[in-house]
């Protein structure tokens, strides 16, 4: 596998060129007390060097030998337990989190940067941390000050981590039917007693604490979503003086064999009893824990992203040395490599097409991605209009990174699989490993159908398209304003083309299912993708306008970063913009050849 190496290049041209991260830092009082382009770029480059030296190296046996169980104990992989206290020492813990508590408090474009690293360094150690970036941020946004106060400063600080239990062995997507119950008790905590599977980091020897956040039901609540309430309920109870107590009734009752991401421990936690504590209000649990659902949720569409970068990466070193063939024009062209006895496979359109591909949809996922996030750093740090804007557009593009992201994030593993031939299917590339570890970011967190759902009924008709309308209306502006620009033209006609054709398609969608609800069902999948490919059409017509701009220098970037800026943005408008054609056609096709059908004939 080629060494991985942070694209710290790409990702300053998008923070300080594209979206003028540092003018908004220093924009937003509250933001402008904590960060600067100084230290951002100190942050990131500390960053790379811990993804690249310390995590990328333990990815391989953490996949071979991965985690193992023994009487209620999990032993993660060897190497895992250095790097964990080596990132916790470092500070890495607290990068985001909420500085009343010992947080860094840096803004989500720059931490989301610092997940990209980590899960391409690898996902299964990535995992541990994130989780418990996410479990923080409900906790401080939900918690009482003593739960904030007696919980959070140790999260940060990485002496304890976190997990998120909702799965039930009969409840996945719909948590409104769990069965885990919560009783009152006189001291005010509420005793917790049920069963979750499929829990991440629910137990492991990398912290000395483990603090579950744990959706149950009390006995009276209604039926349903209403009815779910959040507790806290930590593996060992911490004393008045913070010093850890007596082993809470919460233990693993096994963990799970799977396909990849054999370093992350999938638990089976059984609670007995255990002594919980309310998170917010009784039955609004589920609302909490959106707050870190949707932080995981964009987390879960870097971890795609983090795959398919590093994938890229692997195949591009591969195709450079791979000698196979000759160029097809070498009988009008001459020989392009007469030394050897074949060229390199760089030569072949299909192998172009197969590194294009991945380019293209890396480079314009990264952005996409940066975009989200300033929109989230807007929603937690702005004012005003500007603030619910930011609100407006996060709400509408979260499940979008989600499914889109971790949907050409497994694309792009296989496309980079492909790209190594049978080198790719057998384990000493490393190749493989990408595509079992990408595999699973489309079914956790919410699967991609159910985001697909997300977008096209909760977000959309929900919000009769007015939600919609924040993101068109800022992409019409674009247009307005940029279209007579030089050089633009070849993006800003394709754009139009493309947000014209998603108002029209969301339109007809949301008339037809005024009739047949189904429609809607019938054709989410579809429509995430195709707004997933116009969203990502107007932030490549962003980053190509700035390209334009530099396309003669070589800029702060250097090394013709501009120019092959500008090769991608041209790639991804006439070949991957286009597949929103096809997925128009089947949105629009209805939703009767599916229903029609008797599920006795399927
Ligand atoms: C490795 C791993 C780690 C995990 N980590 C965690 C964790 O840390 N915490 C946690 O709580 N859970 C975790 N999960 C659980 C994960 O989030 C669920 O598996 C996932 O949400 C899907 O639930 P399910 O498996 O029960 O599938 P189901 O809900 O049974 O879904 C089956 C199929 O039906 C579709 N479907 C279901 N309902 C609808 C609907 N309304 N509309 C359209 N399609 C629908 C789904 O999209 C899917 O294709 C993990 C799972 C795995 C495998």
């Amino acid at each position: 596998m080629a060494e991985y190496k942070v694209p710290l290049k790409d990702m300053s041209f998008l923070l300080y060129e594209v979206f003028k991260a540092d003018d908004m830092w220093q924009k937003l009082p509250k933001l402008a007390e904590q960060v600067d382009k100084d230290t951002a770029q100190a942050i990131l480059q500390e960053c790379a060097k811990i993804a690249e030296q310390e995590l990328a190296p333990i990815a391989r046996q953490g996949d071979e030998i991965g985690v193992s169980f023994s009487d209620g104990v999990v032993t993660t992989a060897p190497g895992y337990k250095e790097a964990f206290n080596t990132y916790a020492e470092g500070g890495w813990t607290a990068l985001g989190g909420d500085v009343n508590y010992g947080g860094m408090g840096m803004p989500k474009m720059l931490t989301a940067l610092h997940e990209e690293m980590l899960c391409s360094a690898d996902i299964s150690f990535a995992l541990y941390p994130v989780l418990t970036a996410g479990a923080a941020l409900s906790l401080a946004k939900h918690g009482s000050d003593e739960l904030k106060e007696r919980y959070l400063t140790r999260m940060y600080s990485g002496d304890w981590s976190a997990s998120m239990c909702l799965t039930e062995a009969h409840a996945g997507s719909d948590l409104g039917i769990i069965r885990t119950k919560a009783i009152p008790q006189d001291d005010g905590s509420y005793s917790i007693t049920g069963n979750k599977i499929f829990i991440t980091g629910g137990e492991h020897d990398l912290t000395e604490n483990i603090v579950h956040l744990v959706l149950a039901k009390l006995p009276d609540a209604p039926a349903g979503p209403r009815g779910i309430s959040l507790f806290l309920v930590p593996k060992f109870n911490v004393n008045d003086d913070e010093t850890l107590g007596e082993h809470n009734k919460v233990s693993c009752g096994s963990i799970e064999h799977k396909m990849g991401i054999h370093a992350s421990a999938t638990c089976v936690m059984n609670f007995d009893e255990s002594q919980g504590y309310l998170i917010g209000e009784l039955n609004k649990g589920l609302a909490c824990m959106f707050t870190m659902m949707n932080f995981e949720r964009i987390g879960v569409g870097i971890q795609g992203l983090g795959a398919a970068v590093r994938s890229y990466q692997n195949a591009l070193e591969y195709a450079k040395d791979r000698l196979q063939g000759r160029a097809l024009d070498s009988k009008v062209k001459g020989v392009k490599n007469p030394a050897q006895e074949a060229d390199s496979i760089m030569v072949h359109g299909d192998v172009r097409r197969m590194l294009l591909n991945m380019k293209a949809l890396n480079e314009g996922s990264r952005a996409l991605s940066s975009y989200i996030a300033m929109q989230l750093d807007y929603a937690t740090y702005g004012e005003g209009e500007e603030q619910q804007k930011g609100e407006a557009l996060a709400a509408l593009m979260t499940p979008v990174a989600k499914a889109f992201f971790t949907d050409i994030g497994f694309e792009n593993t296989v496309t980079g699989q492909q790209v190594f031939g049978g080198h790719g299917f057998i384990r000493e590339w490393g190749q493989e490993q990408l595509v079992r570890d990408a595999r699973i970011t489309q079914i956790y967190e919410g699967t991609n159908g159910i985001q697909a759902m997300d977008l096209l009924v909760r977000k959309v008709a929900s919000s009769k398209g007015v939600l919609l309308k924040v993101f068109t209306d800022e992409v019409s502006a674009y247009i307005d304003d940029n279209q007579n620009e030089a050089g633009m033209a070849e993006f800003i006609a394709p754009l139009t083309e493309a947000v014209n054709d998603l108002t029209e398609l969301t339109t007809e969608l949301l008339t037809k299912s005024e009739a047949n609800i189904n429609e809607l069902g019938a054709s989410a999948n579809d429509y995430l993708h195709v707004f997933g490919y116009t969203a990502m059409a107007y932030i490549w017509a962003r980053m190509a306008q700035v390209s334009l701009t530099k396309q003669d220098s070589n800029g702060e970037c250097g090394d013709n970063f501009y120019q092959s800026k500008l090769h991608t943005a041209r790639y991804y408008f006439t070949r991957v913009l286009p597949r929103r054609i096809s997925l128009i056609a089947a949105a629009k096709s209805g939703c009767d050849c599916m229903f029609d059908i008797n599920d006795e004939l399927f």
